[in-house]
């Protein structure tokens, strides 16, 4: 199997779930995860028609950024940030997936360019309760979204979140759901339009876009196992 065939099978599961759960066509947009593969396999994909890749680690997406600085991407940071390398995230990055701190916000908006567009940016909620996972707890995402509205060269745009790994369908579906809520709650008492859903990975990609998921997080099915 190529990278241009599982983008393809990929892209055809999502718009069948689209189908199947009465999603408006198009509404869900796939993020291809190239974490640990190399730049060569991003521009296979690149090539067959995917411009939007996440990665998690600063100095591997600086050095892929770099390397295909040609290419038209979208860059999506999806993994944790320390305050130390948020410059670096600042100049490359479309979107960050993982708020969980106002003190990386202001950061990230301080030292965003003037001449590149708002940085996009969702808040990471800890929707499981796991306490070693990282993200904000439900209750604090709002206070956190009302202090990072203000900042001037970030664009709030909604939530994302990693559940605890679960095989059971409806229980991968219940804890979405409490994502999708949480948005709703956010939108109303903030009286904002938050557009988007951070949520399902290659193992839960059904059950979140069941549950209003905007863009699904897919690495395995489209590059395969990851090295250690
Ligand atoms: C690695 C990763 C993914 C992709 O996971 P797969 O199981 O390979 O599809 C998605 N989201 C985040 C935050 C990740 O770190």
């Amino acid at each position: 199997m190529t990278i241009r065939d599982n983008l393809q099978i990929t892209g055809s599961k999502i718009n069948s779930f689209i189908q199947k759960y009465h999603r408006q066509p198009d509404s869900v947009q796939l993020l291809a995860v190239s974490k640990k593969h190399p730049a060569s396999m991003i521009k296979e994909a690149y090539n067959s028609g995917q411009s939007a890749f996440g990665e998690n680690y600063v100095q591997e997406l600086a050095d892929k950024a770099e390397q295909l600085s040609e290419l038209d991407i979208e860059w999506h940071f999806i993994g944790p940030l320390q305050s130390n390398k948020t410059k670096t995230i600042a100049h490359i990055a479309d979107w960050v997936h993982t708020i969980d701190r106002l003190k990386i916000a202001k950061r990230l908006s301080e030292q965003r360019p003037a001449e590149l567009k708002p940085l996009s940016v969702c808040v990471q909620v800890n929707i499981s309760g796991e306490a070693s996972k990282s993200g904000v707890l439900p209750e604090q995402a709002i206070s956190l979204c009302e202090q990072i509205l203000p900042l001037p060269n970030l664009r709030l745009r909604g939530l994302m979140a990693i559940p605890a790994p679960e095989h059971n369908i409806h229980k991968q579906r219940a804890t979405f759901a409490k994502l999708a809520q949480l948005k709703e709650t956010i939108n109303q008492q903030l009286n904002l339009q938050l557009d988007t859903l951070s949520m399902g990975m290659s193992d839960d990609m059904e059950a979140a876009i069941a549950e209003g998921a905007t863009i699904v997080r897919i690495g395995t099915a489209i590059f395969g196992i990851r090295e250690a």
